[in-house]
């Protein structure tokens, strides 16, 4: 136990940031408590581990991933109805549902991208953590003009808009791989990390991917003589061929992103209980 190694007289050396609200507690006795908000200053000592650091925002954390679990149900789920409301003019509740995914969705990303409260008074003005938070928004927001009518009529502009809009998605999603890696090396788990970041690059690949076909696609349909029909085109064994393995591809990933949800889910709820006293390190 660290707080056996440092005679409890002695004063802390070193810059250290109170772990429950950030205060600087160089200079005060191992002994005492944070002048702030009364926390034991040895409990700021022991380190950036998840498990010594604040309870309640870990708890904010693992919330932050079961609602991203359960906002993949509501997609799924939705994505379901949609096929159905289609033919039977329920799209008010297919409207509904997306913005319910959305707004969970984003409401997620803020939990998990909740300001630690050792850095509450030293962040940085521009942080990943901010950033994530930005993409988010943006895409959110983006994502309920799509529902107006104005905004669809604009034709170019918003077709332009609307790939802005998916590629904000896009970084606020693997960001948050970048995100989640750090918590995973302060639990500390390496192969938790590396799966996470081999889980980044694989998803960069696949929207790399899906670009240069987007792009392949209307290039050659847009030049297509006219008199040719584009199905021949569209429909042919290699545009399939990458279509199904990209489909397969993004099967994988998903998998994949809901094992590593559930493992981070498991190890923000180990971390606070240790952190509120609940079990032993
Ligand atoms: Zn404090």
């Amino acid at each position: 136990m660290p707080e056996n190694l440092i005679p409890s007289q002695t004063q802390v050396e070193q810059d250290t940031l109170c772990t429950h609200c950030g205060y600087n507690v160089r200079g005060l006795y191992v002994a005492g408590r944070c002048p702030e908000c009364g926390t034991d200053v040895a409990l700021s000592l022991r380190g950036d581990l998840l498990q010594y650091a604040d309870a309640h925002w870990l708890d904010q954390l693992r919330f932050g991933v079961k609602l991203s679990l359960w906002n993949i149900v509501l997609v799924f789920v939705s994505g379901v109805i949609s096929s159905y409301a289609a033919a039977t003019g329920l799209s008010v509740i297919v409207t509904l549902l997306g913005l319910a995914g959305g707004g969970m969705g984003l409401w997620a990303t803020f939990l998990i991208t909740m300001q630690e409260p050792r850095i509450g008074l030293t962040e940085d003005p521009v942080t990943l953590r901010k950033f994530v938070r930005g993409c988010a928004l943006f895409t959110f927001v983006g994502g309920l003009l799509f529902y107006s009518p104005d905004v669809q009529r604009l034709g170019s502009v918003f077709y332009f808009f609307s790939r802005v809009v998916n590629l904000a998605g896009y970084a606020s999603s693997i960001c948050v791989m970048i995100y989640l890696r750090r918590f995973a090396l302060r639990i500390p788990d390496e192969a938790l990390a590396l799966s996470t970041k081999r889980l980044m690059w694989s998803g960069i690949l696949v929207v790399v991917l899906l670009f240069i076909f987007s792009l392949f696609t209307a290039v050659v349909l847009g030049t297509i003589a006219p008199g040719t029909t584009p199905g021949t085109i569209a429909n042919s064994s290699i545009w399939m061929g990458f279509g199904c393995i990209t489909m397969i591809a993004m099967l994988v990933l998903f998998l994949w992103y809901v094992r590593l949800l559930m493992k981070y889910k498991d190890a923000f709820e180990v971390a606070g209980s240790v952190a509120r006293g609940e079990v032993s390190e």
